[in-house]
């Protein structure tokens, strides 16, 4: 019997769809080496327990109004759950421990929650239970993004036209207008937020990055293990270890598929911005008259509600769906990381959600890239500058504009090349999950850490 078949890890995941992946495939990959999993979460955004029947489930109350459930701005919403959810999960967490024997009590190895939750670390501690930090987002923006407070008190606003390209040296490869946009969103609150995430992520037993690996991040992660001093594991594109669509929160429209079969090969432009983007329905046109403008099959994900003021597509006129139709397929929800991998895929207009990111570069899917806020912007930049695996349409939702850019990346010799360098990224990416690649080699170390508390 493997030691850690007696040994439970109790998982809490921030309710939001980027972070519910990641933490429900780790505990798959947990749950595979022995690991016993129970996942406390809240009522809001509640994951389908059906859809795990291994684990554990506990459903803590969130307090969230329904109209906080719809704040557009995710890091109040973030703040308002670390104050609700303090006392129901210290409750939860203290009768799990104590319902336990003295011997079986053991058996609880570790908390594993998201790094959004700030309250944890002091809790976990005066419990005596050693808490891991699980962080979804790319490393260099992990690291970076403490550095926001300290932009904003010294120079960034208001921010001059000449200097919108200038780079950012202590935030890169990202430029002024990237981080500009960052601060514009965001309040003092967020400041007070972000050195929470900091303090109680360095006070922590270890950080893991799951969706990312020495492949995709190598010299961030030197810089944060000289900045956490903790141990920290970078697991690697988690879905690649099991498929990602148990754990999404809505349910992902299946005709998609044979509408894709029917497609010839890497045809189709993909499109979807996610599961919090909003747009306007000027922005919504301007994207339908792109895509059908560039005369390439396009699979749009419009997500109920993602359309300021309206329910869904209703707005767009009668005679343009009959032109989008000629050419296209718009669901509400997709079953993403099945279609990336479907050969008719052959581009994905993106709004560079670290996930969707890497989902698409394991697929060898180039990208355009329409960034909106948090850590999208640095992902766009690495997919367009650093690794130059995608274009970058610098925030211009206009039609010419993304019909152009479709045409550069399906018709163009630029295009060729673009697939040449994400088909090498892909394998160097590929690799690292195989065994004794770097990011399967974290995993095991991870497992032994957790083994040996
Ligand atoms: N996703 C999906 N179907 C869709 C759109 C997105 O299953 O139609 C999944 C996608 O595969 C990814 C997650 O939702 O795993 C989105 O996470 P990401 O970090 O890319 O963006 P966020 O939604 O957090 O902005």
């Amino acid at each position: 019997m493997e030691k850690s078949l007696s040994r439970r890890v109790i998982l809490f995941p921030v309710p939001l769809q980027g972070c519910m992946n990641p933490m429900i495939q780790l505990g798959k990959m947990l749950h595979s080496r022995g690991f016993s999993i129970t996942v406390i979460h809240t009522r809001f955004n509640a994951p389908r327990a059906s859809s795990h029947p291994l684990f554990t489930f506990l459903q803590i109350p969130d307090g969230l109004s329904e109209t906080e459930k719809r704040l557009h701005d995710v890091n109040l919403m973030l703040t308002l759950l670390n104050k609700r959810c303090e006392s129901p999960f210290r409750d939860t967490l203290t009768k799990l421990l104590q319902s336990e024997t003295e011997e079986a009590k053991q058996r609880i190895s570790c908390l594993i929650d998201d790094s959004q939750w700030v309250f944890t670390q002091p809790l976990a501690k005066s419990l005596n239970l050693p808490r891991l930090v699980l962080n979804a987002t790319k490393v260099s923006f992990f690291r970076g993004h403490f550095v926001l407070p300290q932009l904003r008190r010294e120079r960034f606003l208001p921010l001059q036209d000449s200097e919108q390209d200038d780079p950012v040296p202590e935030f890169p490869p990202q430029r002024k207008k990237d981080i500009f946009r960052l601060l514009d969103e965001e309040t003092e609150i967020l400041d007070a937020y972000l050195n929470q995430i900091y303090e109680a992520t360095k006070a922590s037993s270890g950080l893991i990055f799951v969706s990312s690996c020495e492949e995709l991040d190598q010299e961030s992660l030197i810089q944060a293990r000289q900045d956490f001093q903790i141990p920290i594991f970078a697991i690697g594109p988690s879905h690649t270890h099991f498929p990602a669509s148990s754990s999404s929160l809505l349910t992902p429209d299946e005709t998609c598929m044979p509408w894709l079969d029917k497609q010839e090969d890497k045809s189709v432009i993909y499109v979807s911005l996610g599961s919090l983007v909003t747009i306007s329905e000027a922005e919504m046109l301007e994207i339908a008259w792109g895509l059908r403008n560039s005369d390439q099959p396009f699979l749009w994900v419009v997500r109920a509600g993602s359309v300021n003021g309206t329910k869904w597509i209703e707005s767009i006129p009668e005679e343009v769906m009959e032109r989008l139709k000629e050419k296209g397929k718009i669901v509400k929800w997709a079953p993403q990381p099945d279609v990336l991998k479907h050969r008719a895929i052959g581009g994905y207009l993106t709004h560079n959600g670290w996930n969707s990111t890497v989902e698409s570069v394991c697929e060898g899917v180039p990208m355009i890239c329409l960034p909106f806020f948090w850590d999208q912007m640095l992902n766009a930049r690495f997919v367009s500058e650093i690794w130059m695996v995608g274009l970058h349409l610098e925030n211009r939702i206009e039609r010419n504009e993304i019909e152009k850019a479709i045409r550069r990346l399906f018709s163009e010799t630029e295009g060729g090349e673009i697939r040449e360098r994400m088909k090498l990224l892909k394998e160097k990416v590929g690799r690292s999950v195989q065994e004794n690649g770097s990011a399967y080699r974290s995993l095991e170390n991870l497992v032994d850490y957790i083994t040996s508390f």
